[in-house]
């Protein structure tokens, strides 16, 4: 099992640090308190050594795959990098875990690899979300209504497309900053 000291040894390599321990709150990450992020210094904190290695990952592709400011980023821009560091760690079943109770995808991007009627066998369901898609108002899809291996193919597209953008090298993840 892949613990925050293996992420920490990661870290240093790519020439970060983590600091397991309490942290200033001006430094808390804006959806989960136990981590905490120093972007321009590239220090990654976490509050006690239980913290999920998931955390730490998406904290991660904060400081080492975005080379935008934390909180002006797009979110799922280096997601396919933090799959493709969860598959060398051995973490796929937890970042999956994490990315079903956080994340929505864009229809857009979804609509290029599956179909409403794929992610809503019933009819009502599928009528319904078409409904919210047409609006306008809705945009996205949440990422627990996709079954796992949809998600699957979400995340390789996406991992695809962060190789295209060079923040992923033969499927490991590599620091652009
Ligand atoms: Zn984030």
């Amino acid at each position: 099992m892949t613990t925050l000291v293996d992420l920490q040894a990661m870290i240093e390599r790519f020439g970060g640090s983590l600091i397991i321990g309490e942290f200033s709150r001006d430094l808390e990450a804006p959806f989960n308190r136990d981590v905490g992020l120093d972007y321009s210094d590239k220090i990654i904190y976490a509050k006690h050594s239980n913290v999920a290695p998931t955390a730490v990952i998406h904290e991660m592709g904060h400081v080492f795959a975005s080379d935008q400011e934390p909180f002006v980023c797009d979110e799922v821009a280096f997601l396919g990098w933090e799959y493709a560091l969860s598959q060398e760690v051995g973490l796929v079943k937890e970042f999956k875990e994490e990315i079903s109770k956080s994340y929505n995808f864009g229809w857009d991007m979804l609509q290029t690899l599956t179909t409403l009627e794929e992610i809503y066998p019933s009819i009502e369901m599928k009528t319904h979300v078409r409904g919210q898609l047409n609006t306008g108002w809705v945009k996205t899809i949440r990422a627990n209504h996709l079954s796992d291996s949809l998600q699957s193919r979400v995340l390789g597209h996406l991992l695809t497309q962060c190789e295209i953008k060079g923040l992923v090298k033969n499927g490991k993840p590599i620091a652009i900053r």
